[in-house]
């Protein structure tokens, strides 16, 4: 076997590596170079310098896998490293410390006004009086995000004697108890309490600008809001005026809505402190990604899998060709459902009908429903490897059944989802495309596709056309509209496909219909 070091990674990784193959290390190596040489090597490591495009990727004929020391491939084509079945692995876990540091670091910056303490004091002036802080001690720290970074921030702010609580739609409530921590089923709850508010989401549809005006009204005057992130959960335009108009006392951010951020009008305030997105830069971080990474080529090399593989494993080519299909219509049904369900799932139960019975890959397309049902909801890259493990992490319960009785369909996969607020299902097909044909129960034919609308309904005269008009007055066109309904009178359901994601208020106005009881927005 043999591995080309193709970016500067710690050495300690090298060293492990040469235990079990061949390694060239060219950390200068040229995209010519490389495109040359790719063929002679099982395995790559790199970091951000090196890019591993499409063309190069195609003449990787003996590789196996991409090792990034780090933790974003976006100088990875993933999608043809899948392709061409090359595991990309990488090391999330190598920069949760480091960025729980840095954002201890913007905390006690920002609470103890060191940044600005810092610059006056070197322009000679001794302004002993104007830099009087705040203990942390006592405080109530506000964690949006409890994932590997925030509860990383949760022990450290532990240290320093605070009381954490938080807000993770996703995370069981055992988990966050296990921490000690105070898990809030509604994130104005911990806005309204938190003295330091921290975020550590995703960035994604529903994480994007969910701090903003309406949110920072409700914060504490005194509170301090810190994003180490992804720029654009905090709506900048209003994070600027809350800090202007003394709504809320500071901020920390290492993250932007624009990187570089070069010219940002935050950066003329006084109680804000910023970093150029520094929060992984450390030392330890990158030699342990090394570590992290050449100990998953070394699994690989030893027959192993890997356990950071953010792409599908291996498959030969009649397995994929004969499941490609239903593994499109398993992400999709996964992904509807997560979204459609509007508090954590608990328990899962899948039901296979028909002739998909007659595939080896059952295990395969639960797994991928998984990954749909993960990936909107965590940072972390779930693909068909390791999306068990992380159901389980989250408390998932999953069940598998099987049926002859496809309902003149030659395939049906049904998925149902319990959370603690009642229960969700969905069934799909797939002809020529995915297909979503029951939802709850009701007859829909449905392509899961794009911006997606969800309601749920009185079935009486006018609350159809009642909630057409709310689209009408926000000028958004309905592509397509499926009903379904148990009983003349009774519930019905409403799936339409939209034009453009309406906003978070324009929903908000339809689940405030009088005959609606639930709406929900879905992007797939
Ligand atoms: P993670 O996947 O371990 O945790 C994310 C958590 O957010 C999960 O527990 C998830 O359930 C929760 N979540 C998802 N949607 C949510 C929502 N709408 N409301 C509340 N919680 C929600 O990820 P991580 O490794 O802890 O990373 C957290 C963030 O930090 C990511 O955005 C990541 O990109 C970013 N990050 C930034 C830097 C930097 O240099 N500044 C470095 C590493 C990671």
């Amino acid at each position: 076997m043999k591995a080309l070091v193709a970016d500067a990674i710690n050495e300690k990784g090298i060293e492990n590596l040469k235990e079990v193959c061949d390694v060239v290390v060219d950390t200068s190596i040229t995209p010519e170079e490389l495109l040359e040489t790719i063929g002679e090597y099982d395995a790559i490591l790199i970091r951000s310098r090196t890019k591993l495009p499409a063309e190069v990727i195609e003449k990787a004929d003996n590789l196996k896998i991409i090792a990034r020391a780090g933790v974003g491939v976006d100088n990875v084509d993933v999608n043809a490293a899948t392709k061409k079945g090359i595991m990309v692995v990488n090391a999330p876990e190598s920069t949760s410390i480091t960025v729980a540091e840095h954002t201890m670091g913007l905390i006690l910056s920002t609470i103890r006004k060191i940044a600005i303490a810092d610059k006056s004091t070197k322009a000679g002036k001794w302004e002993k009086k104007a830099f009087m802080g705040m203990e942390l001690r006592n405080k109530t720290l506000g964690v949006i995000g409890m994932g590997r970074i925030g509860s990383q921030v949760v022990n450290r702010c532990k240290a320093f004697e605070m009381d954490a609580i938080a807000y993770d739609p996703y995370l069981p409530p055992e988990v966050a108890k296990n921490m000690g921590v105070e898990l809030y089923e509604d994130i104005e709850d911990v806005l309204t309490r938190a003295d330091i508010i921290t975020i550590h989401v995703p960035l994604t549809p529903e994480t994007e600008h969910s701090i903003s005006t309406e949110q920072f009204k409700m914060m504490k005057d005194t509170a301090l809001i810190f994003n180490c992130a992804r720029g654009g959960v905090i709506d900048e335009d209003a994070l600027y005026e809350a800090l202007v108009n003394g709504e809320i006392l500071g901020a920390g951010l290492d993250v932007y809505e624009k990187e570089p951020a070069t010219n940002n009008k935050l950066f003329e305030l006084d109680n804000i402190v910023c970093t150029p997105h520094i929060a992984a830069s450390t030392k330890e971080a990158q030699r342990d990604a090394a570590i992290i990474v050449a100990n998953e080529v070394i699994t690989l090399f030893k027959g192993g899998m890997p356990k950071n593989i953010i792409n599908m494993p291996r498959m030969n080519n009649s397995e994929f060709e004969e499941t490609n299909d239903y593994l499109e219509l398993c992400e999709k049904l996964g992904s509807f459902i997560t979204q459609a369900t509007s508090s954590p799932i608990n328990k899962l139960e899948i039901t296979y009908k028909g002739e998909i019975n007659k595939l080896p890959s059952k295990d395969l397309f639960t797994r991928t429903i998984l990954q749909g049902i993960l990936n909107p909801v965590t940072e972390t890259a779930v693909n068909a490897v390791n999306a068990t493990t992380v159901a389980k992490a989250r408390g998932i319960s999953i069940t598998e059944a099987v049926s002859d009785d496809s309902e003149g369909y030659d395939t049906l996969i049904k998925v149902a989802a319990k959370t603690k607020e009642g229960q969700m299902s969905a069934e799909g097909t797939y002809l020529h495309e995915a297909k979503i044909i029951k939802v709850n129960g009701y007859w829909v034919d449905v392509k899961p596709e794009g911006n997606m609308f969800i309601a749920k309904y009185k079935d009486i005269p006018g609350s159809i056309g009642a909630i057409g008009t709310k689209f009408g007055e926000e000028n958004i066109n309905i592509g397509i509209m499926q009903v379904g309904r148990d009983s003349t009178g009774g519930e019905a359901i409403m799936i339409l496909t939209l034009d453009e994601r309406p906003s978070k208020e324009a929903v908000k106005k339809i689940k405030d219909l009088d005959n609606v009881s639930d709406a929900t927005c879905l992007k797939l």
